[in-house]
């Protein structure tokens, strides 16, 4: 199963992804995760990353579908795969299609998880991460059992930089500035399918399940 995870920031993909990877057994592809990772790696790609990261804004198109386009090409991604925060331009959106025609696959389902936008600062500035196994929680939303420790591996929960307000602020700008052309992007395939996210993670997950039971044509 080939998907991609649509959503602007704090929708819940890293969220529906850490169940989804696990129930589908294939690879989760996150741009973010993957920039961040060079970031602590100190690689080239992490320095050019890091400044339109720390302001908010989007790395340019060339990188990021450069390092799509790698990790796709990787032995794992042909059980299927899972796309999350990619693509997030039109530009983008091309040359994925490029990329999988390349490849000979295609998207079976664009999963756009919609949030009411005054919902996603607070689901932000409240994220925590933990930093040995990467789970998300919330602080009010999805607490762990143990204040500040991963309820999975008892690890130390962080808050990522761009979670602040300001920073957040931007994102949500710029990520809404770019999200309608592509939804109609993926409309017009006929791949797009609507998933309402202001309900509890749960019953997100559950309405995700329903849809990828349905069998597809592609
Ligand atoms: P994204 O990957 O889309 O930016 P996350 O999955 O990291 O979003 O979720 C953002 C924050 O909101 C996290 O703190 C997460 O625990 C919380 N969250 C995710 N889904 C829900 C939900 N359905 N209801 C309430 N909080 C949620
Ligand atoms: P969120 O969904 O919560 O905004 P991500 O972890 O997906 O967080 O992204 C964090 C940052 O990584 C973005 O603000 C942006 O700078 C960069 N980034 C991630 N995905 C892309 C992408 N597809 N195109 C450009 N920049 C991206
Ligand atoms: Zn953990």
């Amino acid at each position: 199963m080939n998907l991609l995870l649509m959503g602007l920031p704090g929708a819940g993909k890293g969220t529906q992804a850490e169940q989804l990877i696990k129930k589908y057994d294939i690879p989760h592809i996150s741009t973010g995760d993957m920039f961040r990772a060079a970031i602590k790696d100190g690689t080239q790609l992490g320095k050019r990353a890091k400044e339109y990261m720390d302001a908010g804004e989007l790395v340019p198109d060339e990188v990021t579908i450069g390092v799509v386009r790698e990790r796709l090409s990787k032995d794992d991604c042909s059980k299927g795969f899972l796309l999350d925060g990619f693509p997030r331009t039109t530009a983008q959106a091309e040359a994925l299609e490029q990329i999988l025609a390349d490849l000979g696959r295609s998207i079976n389902h664009v999963l756009y998880i919609n949030v009411d936008q005054s919902e996603l600062m607070a689901r932000l500035t409240g994220r925590r991460i933990c930093r040995d196994c990467g789970s998300t929680y919330h602080m009010i939303y999805n607490p762990t059992k143990v204040d500040g420790e991963c309820d999975k591996c008892n690890g130390e929960l962080y808050q990522r930089a761009d979670d602040n307000e300001e920073t957040v602020g931007t994102r949500l700008k710029v990520n809404i500035d770019q999200q309608q052309p592509l939804l109609d992007f993926y409309q017009e395939k006929g791949t797009l399918r609507n998933v309402e996210g202001n309900q509890k993670i749960d019953v997100v997950f559950k309405e995700i399940e329903d849809i990828l039971i349905v069998p597809t044509l592609i």
